[in-house]
Formats: structure tokens, C-alpha cells, sequence
């Protein structure tokens, strides 16, 4: 199907089932997960999460656009939380290009429909923005790997069945060269997940312990040594499709304040409203380009750096806004302003924070030299 049939079709099926993809509640990461799931559900059953997938993964092809304009609907009208509804986006395309057809073709159709969550071991204490330097072990032993180690950060651990993880298996000192990575089942013996509360009062990411965990061998993801293309393959899908869906978000999210919000200053809107479409312009050239079947990579560091920029600058304009509401509203409308804000502080770090951003952009993209 065409993008220009999907998008109409669609906006037909969401009318008729706004009712019940609408969420009834949606203040706690609990409720946006359940409802997550509806919303999943949904949409594949109904053939809509099914395209612009292939077939292998249970899936009606076509192009990845009908992906992005899923995920932009559903945010527009605000039946998922972008955050939670992309990590799809940013896990699957990892698992058809790695994994062995087999387990593709078994997990990633659970995860489109709802029916499991994954998450993203990547991050450790000491190891965020060098990667290279991962200490989280895996040895060979017979038919499996055992793993022992901790991760730091992973976004909804505690609610996921399956985790892509980095692992260590060459020497300490074999950087990038020595990772592999793995998919690895998280009911496993030996795994503690252990969730922290970050400062917009929500349990999101985890701490989460490997003690001895036996992972079986074909459940690596790519060759042993690989892990390294495993990942830098993952973060520009990070930053395209999932930050497509981020900007509907941001740009639902600055309508409602203009709505509720008294005196703004209409050269500070305006400067606000050019950051988020500067930034919906450049990830829309992104998702083309994804479409056209181009390679992505260190360019998307560009659509990343836009997104925080833009995500800060919505926020701050709430607060000018709505000052009294962030500040010490207790109704739900007031509390969802203030985690928005609070979060928001955090778009200049996940998925790459904007310093190592802009030394990728200078390094890679304007050959301006190493790290000083
Ligand atoms: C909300 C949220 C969700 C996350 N979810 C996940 C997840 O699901 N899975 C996962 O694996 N991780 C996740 N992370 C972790 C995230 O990827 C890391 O926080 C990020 O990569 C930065 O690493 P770090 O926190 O170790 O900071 P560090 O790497 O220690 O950096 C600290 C500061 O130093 C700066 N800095 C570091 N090196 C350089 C340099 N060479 N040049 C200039 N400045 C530098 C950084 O920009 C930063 O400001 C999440 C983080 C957040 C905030």
C-alpha cells in the first residue's frame, strides 16, 4: 500500500476506534504500558503495525514511511506516549538484521503485536557515552554464553521479556573489537532488575544485574566481535523513525500550551515553533532517505542534536507559561506538564548526549579532527 491510501485509510479506522484506543488513564508508566499494549494490539491485529515490515517478521511490506505515519498518528492523537511506543522502532530493524531468520521470524511479531516488551542493555556505570570500554562479561561455556555484569539506565527492564544486550568477550582491553551482542531472555536465572526513580517522579529505566546468566549461543546477534556494528546500526534507527514520532509529540504538545497558556510572548512561540519544525523538517528528509533504502549513520547525529534542542525549548516555553502549574499544580493536567518539562531535560543524553552529538558532526561529518 501507497503512503497517499494508508493515510486516509487509517485516519478512517482511528476515528472508529477512538473510543478505544483513546487511554482512559495514563499518569502512570503502569497505565501507558497496559494501555501500550491495547494500542498494539490493535493496530496489528487490524493489519495497520504490520506494514512497511517484512514478511519474514509477520509483516505486509511497503515502505517504511507507513511506520512513521502509524507512529505520528497515534501520537497526534495522543493514544501512546512516544517514548514507550518507539523502542519498536529502535529494537526490530536490529533483530531482522541480526538475528538468525528463525528467531526473527519467532520474536520480533511479539513485540509488534504488544504481547512483550524489549529493552536496550546497552549503558553501564562508567560506560555511557564510550561504549568501547563495556565491562559486562560474557564467557563461552559449551552450548551457551554466561554472562555477569551489570547494565545501568535500560528503559522499561522491569517490564520487558527480552533484553539486547552488549557484552565483553574479548580481552578488557580489546575496546570495540571485543563485544558481542546478545538477545537474551530476561525471566533468566541469575538476572535482578532493580528500577530507579528519575526526577520526574517516574520508574522508567533500571539498574540490572548478570550474575552467571546462561544465554544460548544461537541467540547472538551477528558474528562474536560484532556487537560494535550491532550497535552503531541501532542508534541512527534511534534517531529516525522513533524521533519522528518524537516530533508529533512535541508539536501536540506545543499546541495544547498555546490553548491553555496566557501571555506568551509571541516572538519567544515563534522562535519555539521554528526549532520544532526545523526539526520535523530535517527527520522528515531522514525517513525518505530510510525509505529510499539508504544506509543511515553519523548524519542522524544532526537529527538528534535538533530533537533535544527543540524538546528543551517546547518545555521551557511551558514553563514561562504555565509557571504556577509546573511548579505546584497537583492536578493531573499540571502533573503531566511537569514531568514533560522534567523529562525533557534528559533528551540531551539518551540516545547520545549532545556533546558526543556534536563531536560525531565535527569528526565524522565535517572532518574537523579527533578529540581534543
Ligand atoms: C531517559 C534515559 C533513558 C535511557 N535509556 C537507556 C537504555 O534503554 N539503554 C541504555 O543502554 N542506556 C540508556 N540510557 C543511557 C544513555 O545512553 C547514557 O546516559 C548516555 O549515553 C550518556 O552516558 P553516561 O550517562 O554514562 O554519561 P557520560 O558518558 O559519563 O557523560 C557525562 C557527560 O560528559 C560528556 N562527555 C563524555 N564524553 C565526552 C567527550 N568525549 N567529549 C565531550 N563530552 C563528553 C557527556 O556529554 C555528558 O555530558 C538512558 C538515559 C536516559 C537519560
Amino acid at each position: 500500500m501507497e503512503l497517499a491510501e494508508f493515510r486516509p485509510e487509517l485516519d478512517r479506522w482511528l476515528d472508529e476506534h477512538h473510543d478505544e484506543l483513546r487511554p482512559s488513564r495514563r499518569e502512570t508508566l503502569d497505565e501507558q504500558m497496559a494501555h501500550l499494549s491495547v494500542v498494539k494490539r490493535m493496530t496489528f491485529d487490524a493489519g495497520w503495525m504490520r506494514w512497511g515490515w517484512p514478511s519474514l517478521v509477520g509483516g505486509l511490506g511497503g515502505s517504511t514511511l507507513l511506520r512513521a505515519y502509524l507512529g505520528e498518528a497515534l501520537t497526534l492523537r495522543g493514544y501512546v506516549e512516544p517514548g514507550i511506543y518507539s523502542m519498536t522502532e529502535v529494537l526490530a530493524p536490529t533483530m531482522i538484521e541480526y538475528a538468525a531468520r528463525d528467531l526473527a521470524a519467532e520474536m520480533v511479531p511479539r513485540l509488534l503485536r504488544g504481547d512483550e516488551t524489549w529493552c536496550q542493555g546497552f549503558s553501564e556505570p562508567g560506560t555511557g557515552s564510550n561504549l568501547g570500554s563495556l565491562a559486562c562479561r560474557a564467557v563461552r561455556d559449551g552450548d551457551v554464553w554466561r554472562v555477569t555484569g551489570q547494565k545501568v539506565w535500560t528503559s522499561l527492564a522491569h517490564y520487558a521479556q527480552r533484553c539486547v544486550l552488549l557484552t565483553r568477550t574479548g580481552t578488557p582491553e580489546s575496546a570495540h573489537r571485543g563485544i558481542t551482542a546478545l538477545f537474551v531472555d530476561m525471566d533468566s536465572p541469575g538476572i535482578t532488575v532493580r528500577p530507579i526513580e528519575a526526577m520526574h517522579g517516574s520508574a522508567e529505566f533500571c539498574e540490572v544485574f548478570f550474575d552467571g546468566v546462561a544465554v544460548p549461543v544461537d541467540r547472538t546477534l551477528g558474528d562474536p566481535g560484532q556487537g560494535w556494528a550491532v550497535a552503531m546500526d541501532l542508534l541512527p534507527f534511534e534517531r529516525s523513525t522513533a524521533l519522528w514520532h518524537r516530533a508529533a509529540f512535541l508539536h501536540r504538545r506545543l499546541g495544547d500550551l498555546l490553548e491553555v497558556a496566557d501571555g506568551l510572548d509571541p516572538a519567544r512561540v515563534g522562535e519555539v515553533a521554528q526549532l520544532v519544525y526545523a526539526f520535523r523538517a530535517r527527520s522528515r528528509a531522514t525517513q525518505y532517505r530510510m525509505a529510499d533504502g539508504d544506509h543511515l549513520g553519523p548524519e542522524t547525529s544532526i537529527d538528534k542534536v535538533l530533537v533535544a534542542t527543540a524538546e528543551q525549548a517546547v518545555f521551557d516555553l511551558a514553563a514561562e507559561g504555565l509557571p504556577t502549574a509546573i511548579a505546584f499544580g497537583g492536578d493531573p493536567a499540571s502533573n503531566h506538564w511537569r514531568e514533560n518539562y522534567l523529562y525533557s531535560r534528559a533528551a540531551s543524553i539518551y540516545g547520545g548526549s549532545a556533546e558526543i552529538q556534536r563531536n560525531i558532526i565535527a569528526r565524522r561529518l565535517l572532518d574537523l579532527g579527533a578529540d581534543r
